[in-house]
């Protein structure tokens, strides 16, 4: 399958060429067909598969034609965070370059003067963020009323965040008949329920069964005592090879706790969660895209739907208490078919999660020994972990070769360094919050300066 077969115009098709792509992903070549002949979509695709590109790509041709309205936006993207809207943003840019149309952006923590000056001059793509565009729809500044288009992504991850009844009422704003493309990486039965009421007679396009992990993406569990997980975390980021790496924690606190330990320990290293400011996000975004910073320490929220093409490893410090959490961290590195690596930190309070992650993901994650990994059960049922105190036992399971230096014949006791290192207060059973209030923060307009993308600087 070519681009070209696909139907998109001349144009468009110069653009994906300059931007490198060779052929079309599978959720290309199945959805931009649909798109282009202003059918309703359901897409069960995860971020790294080539998503953006399937909707951004036909709405430039079937928006090419007519003109926008003050404040009435021609199709409306809605996204869970700031920073996957800055980022389809971006893909408009990139594919639309060879087109003449108007965007703008409606995230929080940017001011209103800015957005509502790109509102009245008319736009052809509206991409924001619910609770934002709420608060334009409610003061009256934007109508919905001609909205042609309307995506809804990540449509899971609005659920997990809160977002659904937002989401329902910004719909409730649009004209019945559209065009509507839905986007999820998992479908449970509330997100059926929601696509079966905003899509008419939708074609359902599927790639990857719902909430795998890419086959590209080599995967491994590290047993660690709580308190020795930065230690083997910093043991890790020597022995594996790592040009880039995302590191994720379950809880904003303990990403600013661990981005402290690894920049005391000498590491390239910044942090993103949900309660830093806009400008700051950005800052740190750009920094680890352009590799002057080479790890980054985050929270779920703040690195959902991150575009980096090409991040080595992901590390889980946490083991995520949802099992779709996993398939989204894990789906930060392997993108569009190159090779990943993503490693957990597991202690034995974690079992339960790494069993409900198995068998969301469907196959074995085998563990992995290294220097100060602890002994003891990983899954409370699928796998039974090698006898790591018997050295015969050690040699049961293949290990990479990078790995065979790291491994060793018996795990070692905490090193003293660790034992002064904080104990974590750990409470696997507590509920991570939404994260909404931090990331739709109105009460902080820090404006847009030149940390965002281009478009709004023309
Ligand atoms: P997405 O799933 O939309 O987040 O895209 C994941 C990555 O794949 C992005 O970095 C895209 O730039 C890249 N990408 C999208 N389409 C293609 C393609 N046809 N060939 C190669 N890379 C692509």
């Amino acid at each position: 399958m070519k681009f070209s077969d696909l139907g998109l115009s001349d144009d468009i098709l110069q653009a994906v060429s300059d931007a490198g792509y060779e052929t079309p992903t599978p959720i290309q070549a199945k959805a931009i067909p649909y798109v282009l002949m202003n059918r309703d979509l359901l897409g069960c695709a995860q971020t790294g598969t080539g998503k953006t590109a399937s909707f951004t790509l036909p709405m430039i041709d079937v928006l090419s034609h007519g003109r926008a309205r003050a404040r009435m936006p021609r199709s409306l993207i809605i996204e869970p965070t700031r920073e996957l809207a800055a980022q389809v943003a971006e893909q408009f840019e990139v594919y639309g370059k060879h087109h003449k149309f108007t965007l703008a952006l409606l995230i929080g923590g940017v001011s209103f003067d800015e957005q509502n000056k790109a509102l009245d001059k008319g736009v052809d793509v509206l991409i924001a963020t619910p609770g934002r565009l709420l608060d334009h729809v409610d003061r009256g500044k934007v109508l919905l009323n001609d909205v042609k288009i309307l995506v809804i992504d990540e449509a899971d991850r609005m659920l997990d965040m809160g977002f659904i009844p937002d989401v329902e009422k910004i719909v409730s704003h649009l004209p019945k008949i559209r065009q509507t493309l839905f986007f999820s990486a998992t479908m449970p039965s509330e997100i059926r329920r929601l696509s079966k009421k905003f899509l008419m007679n939708p074609k359902e396009v599927s790639v990857d069964p719902p909430a795998s992990t890419a086959e590209t993406v080599e995967q491994n569990l590290v047993r660690v005592a709580p308190r020795g997980k930065r230690d083997v975390l910093r043991t890790l980021l020597n022995e594996e090879g790592v040009q880039n790496a995302l590191v994720f924690c379950n809880r904003k606190r303990d990403v600013d706790a661990v981005f402290k330990s690894m920049k005391q320990h000498g590491f390239n290293v910044g942090a993103l969660h949900g309660d830093m400011d806009q400008y700051s996000r950005m800052e740190i975004l750009t920094k680890f895209k352009a590799g002057e910073t080479t790890l980054l320490v985050c929270s779920d929220v703040a690195a959902r739907g991150l575009d980096i093409a090409s991040v080595s490893h992901v590390f889980n410090f946490d083991v995520p208490t949802t099992a779709e959490d996993y398939v989204h961290r894990v789906g930060r590195t392997g993108r569009a078919g190159r090779k990943g690596r993503a490693i957990s930190l597991v202690t034995s309070e974690d079992s339960r999660y790494v069993d409900a992650i198995i068998k969301l993901i469907g196959k074995d994650i085998p563990e992995l020994k290294v220097d100060g990994s602890a002994p003891g059960p990983v899954k409370s049922t699928t796998v039974e972990s090698p006898a790591v105190e018997s050295p015969a036992a050690n040699n049961d399971k293949p290990v990479p070769v990078a790995k065979r230096r790291a491994r060793k014949a018996a795990p070692k006791p905490p090193k003293p360094a660790e034992a002064s290192e904080k104990p974590r207060a750990r409470k696997p059973q507590e509920k991570r919050r939404p994260e909404r209030a931090a990331s739709e923060d109105h009460n902080s307009p820090v404006g847009l300066g030149d940390h965002v993308p281009a478009f709004l600087l023309r």
